[in-house]
Protein backbone atom coordinates (compact mmCIF):
# COMPACT_ATOMS: atom_id res chain seq x y z
CA UNK A 1 0.00 0.00 0.00
CA UNK A 2 1.56 3.88 -0.77
CA UNK A 3 1.31 5.46 2.04
CA UNK A 4 1.64 8.32 0.82
CA UNK A 5 -0.93 8.93 -1.23
CA UNK A 6 -3.02 7.79 2.21
CA UNK A 7 -1.65 10.92 3.83
CA UNK A 8 -1.96 13.51 1.37
CA UNK A 9 -6.14 12.03 1.39
CA UNK A 10 -6.08 12.43 4.87
CA UNK A 11 -4.47 15.93 4.67
CA UNK A 12 -6.37 17.21 1.97
CA UNK A 13 -9.59 16.15 3.77
CA UNK A 14 -8.37 16.98 6.76
CA UNK A 15 -7.37 20.40 4.69
CA UNK A 16 -10.82 20.97 3.05
CA UNK A 17 -12.83 20.83 6.56
CA UNK A 18 -10.46 23.49 8.05
CA UNK A 19 -11.44 26.20 5.05
CA UNK A 20 -15.05 27.27 4.96
CA UNK A 21 -15.00 27.76 1.34
CA UNK A 22 -12.77 26.38 -1.22
CA UNK A 23 -12.88 27.64 -4.65
CA UNK A 24 -11.27 25.06 -6.79
CA UNK A 25 -10.37 25.31 -10.37
CA UNK A 26 -13.43 26.69 -11.33
CA UNK A 27 -13.99 28.55 -14.87
CA UNK A 28 -17.02 30.46 -16.09
CA UNK A 29 -18.08 31.62 -19.24
CA UNK A 30 -21.32 33.69 -20.02
CA UNK A 31 -23.06 33.18 -23.12
CA UNK A 32 -24.47 36.38 -24.79
CA UNK A 33 -25.71 37.10 -27.65
CA UNK A 34 -22.43 37.94 -29.43
CA UNK A 35 -20.61 34.92 -28.03
CA UNK A 36 -19.35 33.47 -25.12
CA UNK A 37 -17.87 35.85 -22.31
CA UNK A 38 -15.27 33.53 -20.39
CA UNK A 39 -15.21 35.90 -17.03
CA UNK A 40 -13.32 33.00 -14.18
CA UNK A 41 -10.35 30.81 -15.58
CA UNK A 42 -9.11 28.22 -12.97
CA UNK A 43 -9.70 30.59 -10.12
CA UNK A 44 -8.87 28.65 -6.77
CA UNK A 45 -8.69 29.82 -3.72
CA UNK A 46 -9.51 29.38 -0.07
CA UNK A 47 -11.28 30.80 2.81
CA UNK A 48 -10.07 29.31 6.32
CA UNK A 49 -13.36 29.32 9.21
CA UNK A 50 -14.00 32.86 10.61
CA UNK A 51 -11.66 34.14 7.90
CA UNK A 52 -12.37 37.76 5.77
CA UNK A 53 -10.49 37.71 2.84
CA UNK A 54 -11.19 40.94 0.29
CA UNK A 55 -11.17 40.87 -3.62
CA UNK A 56 -9.73 43.11 -5.83
CA UNK A 57 -9.36 43.26 -9.48
CA UNK A 58 -10.06 46.02 -12.49
CA UNK A 59 -13.92 46.83 -12.79
CA UNK A 60 -15.40 44.09 -14.92
CA UNK A 61 -13.09 41.67 -14.09
CA UNK A 62 -15.52 38.78 -12.69
CA UNK A 63 -15.74 39.79 -8.88
CA UNK A 64 -19.71 39.71 -8.94
CA UNK A 65 -19.68 36.75 -10.82
CA UNK A 66 -17.44 35.31 -8.08
CA UNK A 67 -20.08 35.92 -5.19
CA UNK A 68 -22.43 34.54 -7.26
CA UNK A 69 -21.34 31.00 -7.58
CA UNK A 70 -20.43 31.07 -3.77
CA UNK A 71 -23.68 31.87 -2.92
CA UNK A 72 -25.14 29.50 -5.80
CA UNK A 73 -26.71 31.72 -7.68
CA UNK A 74 -24.58 30.72 -10.58
CA UNK A 75 -23.08 27.34 -11.39
CA UNK A 76 -19.50 27.17 -12.91
CA UNK A 77 -18.65 25.31 -15.96
CA UNK A 78 -15.64 23.65 -14.74
CA UNK A 79 -14.25 22.86 -11.30
CA UNK A 80 -16.04 23.08 -8.25
CA UNK A 81 -16.84 25.15 -5.12
CA UNK A 82 -17.19 23.73 -1.18
CA UNK A 83 -18.56 25.40 1.55
CA UNK A 84 -18.03 24.37 5.12
CA UNK A 85 -17.14 20.80 2.94
CA UNK A 86 -20.67 20.93 0.74
CA UNK A 87 -20.31 21.31 -2.89
CA UNK A 88 -22.88 24.26 -3.63
CA UNK A 89 -24.92 22.95 -6.29
CA UNK A 90 -27.95 25.16 -5.77
CA UNK A 91 -28.62 28.76 -4.49
CA UNK A 92 -27.76 28.69 -0.18
CA UNK A 93 -29.77 30.44 1.91
CA UNK A 94 -27.42 30.47 4.79
CA UNK A 95 -25.36 32.56 2.41
CA UNK A 96 -25.59 36.32 3.97
CA UNK A 97 -24.90 38.97 1.50
CA UNK A 98 -25.01 42.90 1.41
CA UNK A 99 -24.66 45.17 -1.15
CA UNK A 100 -23.51 48.77 -1.82
CA UNK A 101 -27.26 49.91 -1.67
CA UNK A 102 -29.05 48.23 0.91
CA UNK A 103 -32.42 47.25 0.35
CA UNK A 104 -34.39 47.54 3.08
CA UNK A 105 -38.27 47.48 2.89
CA UNK A 106 -39.51 50.67 4.00
CA UNK A 107 -42.83 49.51 5.12
CA UNK A 108 -41.11 47.38 7.88
CA UNK A 109 -39.67 48.81 10.85
CA UNK A 110 -35.81 48.44 11.11
CA UNK A 111 -36.12 45.50 13.41
CA UNK A 112 -38.30 43.71 10.82
CA UNK A 113 -36.23 44.15 8.07
CA UNK A 114 -33.44 42.96 10.35
CA UNK A 115 -35.56 39.72 11.48
CA UNK A 116 -36.32 38.96 7.80
CA UNK A 117 -33.80 36.55 6.91
CA UNK A 118 -35.21 34.43 10.66
CA UNK A 119 -38.64 34.29 8.77
CA UNK A 120 -37.36 32.61 5.65
CA UNK A 121 -34.77 30.70 6.56
CA UNK A 122 -35.66 27.38 8.75
CA UNK A 123 -34.71 28.10 12.15
CA UNK A 124 -36.23 26.84 16.05
CA UNK A 125 -36.13 30.39 17.33
CA UNK A 126 -39.36 31.77 18.86
CA UNK A 127 -40.79 35.15 17.51
CA UNK A 128 -38.99 36.71 21.19
CA UNK A 129 -35.81 35.19 20.23
CA UNK A 130 -35.97 36.50 16.75
CA UNK A 131 -36.54 39.87 18.10
CA UNK A 132 -33.80 39.54 20.80
CA UNK A 133 -31.35 38.17 18.62
CA UNK A 134 -31.94 41.21 16.06
CA UNK A 135 -32.15 43.48 18.80
CA UNK A 136 -28.45 42.53 20.12
CA UNK A 137 -26.86 42.53 16.58
CA UNK A 138 -28.56 46.38 15.99
CA UNK A 139 -27.41 46.93 19.59
CA UNK A 140 -23.64 46.03 18.32
CA UNK A 141 -23.16 48.13 15.36
CA UNK A 142 -24.87 51.50 17.50
CA UNK A 143 -28.16 51.17 16.44
CA UNK A 144 -30.03 50.54 19.69
CA UNK A 145 -33.41 52.95 20.39
CA UNK A 146 -33.77 52.85 16.24
CA UNK A 147 -35.81 49.64 16.18
CA UNK A 148 -39.17 50.71 15.33
CA UNK A 149 -38.03 53.63 12.81
CA UNK A 150 -38.72 53.25 9.13
CA UNK A 151 -36.03 52.80 7.16
CA UNK A 152 -36.07 56.04 5.22
CA UNK A 153 -35.64 57.65 8.77
CA UNK A 154 -32.52 56.74 8.93
CA UNK A 155 -29.42 58.07 7.13
CA UNK A 156 -27.14 56.07 4.82
CA UNK A 157 -24.76 55.02 7.09
CA UNK A 158 -27.34 53.68 9.53
CA UNK A 159 -29.36 52.00 6.88
CA UNK A 160 -26.13 50.11 5.80
CA UNK A 161 -25.54 49.10 9.66
CA UNK A 162 -28.84 47.84 9.75
CA UNK A 163 -28.13 45.58 6.29
CA UNK A 164 -24.89 44.39 7.91
CA UNK A 165 -27.25 42.78 10.71
CA UNK A 166 -29.77 42.02 8.39
CA UNK A 167 -26.96 39.88 6.71
CA UNK A 168 -25.82 38.15 9.57
CA UNK A 169 -28.91 37.91 11.66
CA UNK A 170 -29.46 34.09 10.76
CA UNK A 171 -25.60 33.21 11.48
CA UNK A 172 -24.88 32.49 7.97
CA UNK A 173 -22.09 30.31 6.91
CA UNK A 174 -20.46 32.90 4.91
CA UNK A 175 -20.95 36.91 4.74
CA UNK A 176 -20.54 38.25 1.07
CA UNK A 177 -20.14 42.10 0.81
CA UNK A 178 -20.19 43.16 -2.29
CA UNK A 179 -18.83 46.93 -2.10
CA UNK A 180 -20.73 47.82 1.10
CA UNK A 181 -19.14 50.43 1.87
CA UNK A 182 -18.75 52.23 -1.61
CA UNK A 183 -22.04 54.96 -1.74
CA UNK A 184 -21.06 56.34 1.70
CA UNK A 185 -18.58 59.37 2.58
CA UNK A 186 -15.21 58.87 3.37
CA UNK A 187 -15.98 59.46 7.08
CA UNK A 188 -18.91 57.32 7.39
CA UNK A 189 -16.88 54.33 5.58
CA UNK A 190 -14.53 54.34 8.46
CA UNK A 191 -17.13 54.87 10.88
CA UNK A 192 -18.22 51.32 9.57
CA UNK A 193 -15.02 49.80 8.99
CA UNK A 194 -14.72 49.99 12.95
CA UNK A 195 -18.37 48.70 13.28
CA UNK A 196 -17.04 45.46 11.31
CA UNK A 197 -14.13 45.25 13.42
CA UNK A 198 -16.54 45.38 16.06
CA UNK A 199 -18.67 42.82 14.68
CA UNK A 200 -15.89 40.56 13.82
CA UNK A 201 -14.68 40.38 17.12
CA UNK A 202 -18.06 39.78 19.33
CA UNK A 203 -19.32 37.76 16.34
CA UNK A 204 -17.34 35.88 14.11
CA UNK A 205 -17.95 34.95 10.94
CA UNK A 206 -16.46 33.65 7.47
CA UNK A 207 -16.54 36.86 4.85
CA UNK A 208 -15.41 38.06 1.45
CA UNK A 209 -15.52 41.32 0.56
CA UNK A 210 -15.03 42.94 -2.80
CA UNK A 211 -14.29 46.50 -2.86
CA UNK A 212 -12.40 48.91 -5.13
CA UNK A 213 -10.73 50.19 -2.36
CA UNK A 214 -7.58 49.33 -0.97
CA UNK A 215 -6.96 51.11 2.07
CA UNK A 216 -10.70 48.96 2.98
CA UNK A 217 -9.06 45.82 1.74
CA UNK A 218 -6.44 46.16 4.17
CA UNK A 219 -7.78 47.80 7.12
CA UNK A 220 -11.18 44.86 7.25
CA UNK A 221 -9.53 41.67 5.70
CA UNK A 222 -7.03 39.03 7.08
CA UNK A 223 -6.15 38.39 3.17
CA UNK A 224 -6.28 40.71 0.21
CA UNK A 225 -6.32 38.33 -2.99
CA UNK A 226 -5.85 40.46 -6.25
CA UNK A 227 -7.69 39.30 -9.57
CA UNK A 228 -6.32 39.03 -12.77
CA UNK A 229 -7.75 40.78 -15.78
CA UNK A 230 -11.43 38.85 -17.53
CA UNK A 231 -10.86 35.96 -17.70
CA UNK A 232 -10.13 36.46 -14.15
CA UNK A 233 -7.57 34.52 -11.79
CA UNK A 234 -5.58 34.61 -8.81
CA UNK A 235 -2.61 36.96 -9.74
CA UNK A 236 -1.34 38.21 -6.54
CA UNK A 237 -2.38 37.77 -2.38
CA UNK A 238 -0.71 39.45 0.50
CA UNK A 239 -1.80 38.04 3.81
CA UNK A 240 -2.54 41.26 6.21
CA UNK A 241 -1.40 41.11 9.87
CA UNK A 242 -3.68 42.32 12.37
CA UNK A 243 -3.97 43.68 15.95
CA UNK A 244 -6.63 42.83 18.16
CA UNK A 245 -8.20 46.63 17.90
CA UNK A 246 -7.22 47.79 14.47
CA UNK A 247 -6.92 51.65 14.50
CA UNK A 248 -7.50 53.83 11.04
CA UNK A 249 -3.28 55.54 12.29
CA UNK A 250 -2.17 51.65 11.21
CA UNK A 251 -3.29 52.95 7.36
CA UNK A 252 -0.09 55.16 7.42
CA UNK A 253 2.76 53.03 8.73
CA UNK A 254 5.20 52.26 6.13
CA UNK A 255 4.46 48.89 6.66
CA UNK A 256 0.57 49.33 5.08
CA UNK A 257 1.80 52.02 2.67
CA UNK A 258 4.31 49.26 0.80
CA UNK A 259 1.51 46.90 1.20
CA UNK A 260 -0.99 49.64 -0.54
CA UNK A 261 1.91 50.26 -3.24
CA UNK A 262 2.18 46.71 -4.12
CA UNK A 263 -1.70 45.82 -4.49
CA UNK A 264 -1.79 48.96 -6.39
CA UNK A 265 0.87 47.92 -8.83
CA UNK A 266 -0.71 44.65 -8.93
CA UNK A 267 -3.78 45.89 -9.95
CA UNK A 268 -2.24 48.17 -12.81
CA UNK A 269 -1.25 44.77 -14.54
CA UNK A 270 -4.69 43.33 -14.26
CA UNK A 271 -6.06 45.82 -15.92
CA UNK A 272 -3.62 46.08 -18.76
CA UNK A 273 -4.30 42.37 -19.43
CA UNK A 274 -7.43 42.95 -19.03
CA UNK A 275 -7.19 45.93 -22.16
CA UNK A 276 -5.21 43.66 -24.01
CA UNK A 277 -7.54 40.82 -24.06
CA UNK A 278 -10.54 42.94 -25.41
P1 LIG B 1 -16.96 42.99 -11.64
O1 LIG B 1 -17.84 42.68 -10.48
O2 LIG B 1 -15.54 42.59 -11.45
O3 LIG B 1 -17.07 44.41 -12.09
P2 LIG B 1 -18.79 41.24 -13.07
O4 LIG B 1 -18.65 39.90 -12.48
O5 LIG B 1 -19.99 42.04 -12.68
O6 LIG B 1 -17.46 42.09 -12.88
O7 LIG B 1 -18.84 41.11 -14.67
C1 LIG B 1 -17.77 40.53 -15.40
C2 LIG B 1 -18.11 40.61 -16.87
O8 LIG B 1 -19.22 39.77 -17.14
C3 LIG B 1 -18.51 42.01 -17.34
O9 LIG B 1 -17.99 42.20 -18.63
C4 LIG B 1 -20.02 41.95 -17.39
O10 LIG B 1 -20.53 42.82 -18.37
C5 LIG B 1 -20.28 40.50 -17.76
N1 LIG B 1 -21.54 39.97 -17.20
C6 LIG B 1 -21.93 40.05 -15.92
N2 LIG B 1 -23.10 39.40 -15.74
C7 LIG B 1 -23.45 38.91 -16.96
C8 LIG B 1 -24.56 38.15 -17.45
N3 LIG B 1 -25.54 37.74 -16.64
N4 LIG B 1 -24.58 37.82 -18.76
C9 LIG B 1 -23.58 38.20 -19.58
N5 LIG B 1 -22.50 38.91 -19.19
C10 LIG B 1 -22.43 39.27 -17.89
Amino acid sequence: MDFSILFQGLFMSLNKKKDAIIIEDVTHTYKTETGLLPVIKNLTMSIPENGFTAVVGPSGCGKSTLTKLISGLLQPDEGEIFLNGEKIAAPRPTVGMAFQNPVLLEWRSILKNVMLPLEIVPNKLSLEDKKQRAKQLLSLVGLEGFEEKKPSELSGGMRQRASLCRALVHKPEVLILDEPFGALDAFTREDLWQVMHNLRKKEPFTGILITHDLRESIFLADEVVVLSGRPASKQFFVKVPKSKTPKLESLYTSKSIDMLKSLRKQIEIAQSQQEQNK
